[in-house]
């Protein structure tokens, strides 16, 4: 164990950008390249789920999973 860490660091997580759940995401990591920027870039917006009545998702690829 080495010295006490010393300075002045930052305690707020490190929000991703686009959408909230990509780096832990598992549909994520298996899109194509080209279906990836959107998720990267833009927060997706809550909407309906084709799971059915009352189901709602933030998620650019619902009904893919
Ligand atoms: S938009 Fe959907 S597929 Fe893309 S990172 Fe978010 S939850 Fe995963």
């Amino acid at each position: 164990m080495g010295p006490p860490q010393t300075g002045i660091f930052s305690i707020q997580p490190v929000r991703p950008t686009g959408c909230r759940f990509r780096t832990r995401c598992p549909l994520y990591v298996t899109l194509a390249a080209p279906q990836r920027p959107i998720c990267e870039t833009t927060e997706p917006a809550m909407t309906e789920s084709p799971a059915g009545v009352g189901h709602r998702a933030a998620c650019h690829h619902t009904g893919r999973g």
